[in-house]
């Protein structure tokens, strides 16, 4: 029997009804309904003007100041047409959320009248108080100004709330000097340097017509639901994301019976309210399914350009968030809200490609004669192993540090997983003879009703951090409550950076004469000689592998943030993104400061929490049950009895042991040191660690004590119930 507060939220669950459901709509009738897209642009602008953005879409670049205020007009005149009073410059400064200033359209005039107005230059430039925002010491408080710019390659939409209707604005964010405060602004000018370096080589390679090569993203979004009347007895859920303390339930996920299971009817109900809103936002979830872990679900969108990807992803988290209040439940973006439980990631699915040569990490059936494609591929290889460390650091947070390397997630070495048919294929470019392509052969089920279909030539391979998957490559070890955006500006980078060598070396080359074929065979025998190092086939989370990738490999295992972000400040990084024009000394070293700053707090936010939870909920209860359980032993001694004591000196032992502990961990978050770089390693050494000890006293207390005494909901409990 639970504790009487436990039990009422039991019971308010059992009562909860799905929602009712609404009839889908049809898709072709909600489909980007609230978003200004291209056609509506096109309908509402004069011809000239439409020309002249389509060509600042489709290319980049500033959009001409003399076409702004008739875009402006129409985009207000559309938004307002469907119930917009306010506007917003909606920009992703660098704690991974979305943030929003919201304006109204109204213009009082001087005879008292007001008017909806909205201009070219409130359009394209806004200037939100910055101050508030992480810096990373770009700016001090006295010039704090920021300004938001529009980003017209990501269409504006409207944002439907019970307060009201807001036109959004996809913006960048930049200092008053020009700096880069956002996630958005690096992430255009790394698909920048990639179409720059991309078109070298396709030069090479003898393409006359070569239209922009834009980078795409498809990014599968895990996350766990839990319902709101269990969240409102975990303090640790509410604020941290993640339960600070909690055993282990007596069935887990052993039975891998929820993964792709049936979906539970109040869970379908809110991922179908999700899709719709979506929909009408343009953004093409597909994908929708049970997870590993019981409670945990996945919804994936169709790969878009990575920009607009991107953009969609943050809605998307707003989406799922504001959704699954309605719907009675918590959605939990957290890497790791349980432990002993599958974390949740999100796998980023990367390629680059345009219209005139397509994706150009197709291998098409035979990459043995695909030189254009081994290129591309051996450039990403080559970026891997001379950037997986900078990989690594993009993928660090307090949270993601859970699940990376924890046997159910890809481990934090950075490797690539090729396939078996790809493998084979760079294998013989390193010996240096190039001659087949291993085909996958057919599928043959043994059953006449049934038809045989090819094989994939190459398996899955699930616990490497960085896959080829057919026409793409595939980040695994992205966090689930992470932007893409960080990921992606490194993938641009690293590999606008090998293509740059790749064209370097071709150019050479082919100046004293080689055929552009030979050259390419000896870049790529080069690449597979230098390179091959970081590629991987075999168990990720086998602990030859740590062994072998560390000692044999010479590659890096940063097992933590603290290990990882301290990446950012290598000279070579540092040139690296200066090389390419995505991040200046500065910005690099800005980001620096403002990431390895929200490490040491989301940590200090934890140990703080653990103390008061263990010192003004555990410790008390365990306290009042040890009194009972002392009287029972004393009444039964009474009647001559001679009970043993010994469980009640188990308890007893542990609860102090939960004070001390929690005393330790006081201690320890008062002694942090100054400096980035120390102050990280402290949260990981110390604090860490004395949570780690705290809470196993805390969860060794949850499986001796009563169950009505305990105040936590259980594993259990959090799971299974919906
Ligand atoms: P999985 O089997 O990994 O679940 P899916 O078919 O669900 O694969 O696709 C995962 C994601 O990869 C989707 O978002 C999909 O659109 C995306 N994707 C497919 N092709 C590409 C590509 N060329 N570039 C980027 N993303 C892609
Ligand atoms: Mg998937």
């Amino acid at each position: 029997m639970p504790s009487a507060e436990r039990f009422a939220a039991l019971q308010t669950i059992q009562r909860r009804k799905p929602a009712a459901v609404t009839k889908p709509s049809a898709l072709h009738e909600i489909w980007a309904d609230d978003v200004f897209t291209l056609a509506r642009m096109k309908e509402a602008l004069p011809r000239q003007v439409f020309k002249s953005l389509q060509k600042t879409i489709r290319e980049g670049g500033a959009i001409d100041p003399s076409i702004a205020d008739s875009v402006a007009n129409a985009m207000k005149d559309w938004a307002t047409s469907r119930g917009a009073l306010y506007y917003s410059h909606v920009f992703y400064p660098l704690t991974n959320l979305t943030a929003e200033k919201h304006d109204g359209f109204i213009t009082p005039k001087s005879d008292g009248r007001a008017i909806t107005a909205f201009t070219g230059k409130l359009l394209v430039q806004g200037e939100p108080d910055g101050s508030s925002f992480p810096n990373g010491g770009l700016r001090s408080t006295f010039e704090a100004r920021g300004y938001t710019a529009w980003d017209a390659t990501s269409p504006a939409w409207l944002m439907r709330t019970p307060n009201g209707v807001t036109l959004c604005i996809p913006t960048v964010f930049v200092s008053w000097t020009g700096e880069a405060l956002d996630k958005k602004t690096p992430l255009l000018r790394s698909n920048a340097a990639v179409n720059r370096q991309a078109k070298r080589v396709l030069q090479l390679l003898g393409e006359t017509e070569i239209a922009p090569i834009n980078s795409s993203c498809g990014a599968e979004q895990e996350y766990f639901l839990v319902d709101n009347a269990l969240m409102a007895l975990r303090p640790d859920l509410q604020l941290s994301g993640r339960s600070l303390f909690g055993a282990p339930p007596a069935k887990g996920q052993q039975f891998d019976d929820h993964y792709f299971g049936a979906i539970p009817e109040r869970v379908q109900v809110f991922m179908q309210d999700v899709e719709d809103q979506l929909y009408r936002l343009g953004v093409p979830a597909k994908t929708r399914h049970n997870e590993v872990a019981p409670g945990q679900f996945e919804i994936a969108p169709v790969h878009e350009a990575a920009n607009v990807a991107t953009d969609h992803q943050q809605l998307i988290m707003t989406v799922l968030k504001s959704t699954a209040k309605k719907h009675g439940f918590t959605c939990l973006l957290h890497e790791k809200p349980f432990a002993g439980v599958n974390g949740s990631g999100k796998h980023v699915n990367w390629s680059i490609g345009n219209s005139t040569q397509g994706n150009l990490l197709d291998p098409g059936h035979t990459p043995h004669e695909n030189m254009q494609f081994l290129l591309f591929c051996g450039a990403v290889i080559r970026g891997v192993h001379q950037y997986g460390p900078l990989m690594r650091a993009a993928i660090a947070t307090a949270s993601n540090d859970h699940r990376l390397g924890a046997n159910e997630a890809p481990p934090a070495i950075i490797s690539v997983y090729l396939g078996s048919q790809l493998e084979d294929v760079f294998n013989q470019i390193k010996g240096g003879q190039l001659k087949s392509s291993a085909t996958g052969g057919m599928m043959r089920l043994g059953i006449d009703s049934l038809p045989e279909f090819p094989k994939d030539a190459g398996d899955r391979n699930r616990t490497s951090p960085f896959a080829f998957t057919g026409n793409r490559f595939e980040f695994r070890a992205v966090g689930s409550g992470q932007s893409v955006a960080g990921p992606l500006v490194v993938l641009n980078t690293v590999l606008a950076d090998s293509l740059a060598w790749i064209a370097d070396q071709l150019e050479a080359r082919t100046a004293k004469g080689e055929s552009v074929e030979k050259a390419s065979m000896a870049v790529l025998q080069q690449i597979t000689q230098e390179n091959g190092n970081v590629i991987f086939g075999g168990d990720g989370y086998s602990s030859e592998w740590h062994e072998l990738a560390v000692k044999e490999r010479g590659l890096e295992n940063l097992r933590t943030t603290a290990d990882a972000l301290p990446v950012l400040q290598r000279p070579a990084i540092r040139d690296l993104f200066s090389r390419h024009n995505v991040l200046s000394p500065v910005e690099l070293e800005s980001r620096y400061e403002v990431y390895a700053e929200q490490y040491c707090l989301a940590i200090e936010v934890e140990a703080r929490l653990a103390v008061r939870i263990a010192r003004t909920q555990l410790y008390p209860a365990v306290s009042a049950y040890l009194g009972e359980l002392a009287g029972s032993l004393q009444e039964q001694e009474a009647i001559g009895l001679n009970p043993s004591k010994a469980l009640a000196q188990q308890i007893a032992g542990l609860n102090q042991q939960l004070l001390d502990r929690a005393a330790a961990l006081e201690t320890a978050l008062g002694n942090a040191p100054h400096g980035a770089e120390a102050h990280m390693r402290h949260c990981a050494d110390q604090l860490m660690v004395r949570m780690g000890e705290l809470r196993e006293a805390a969860d060794a207390l949850e499986g001796l004590v009563d169950d009505t005494a305990w105040p936590l909901p259980t594993y259990q409990e959090m799971l299974f119930v919906r």
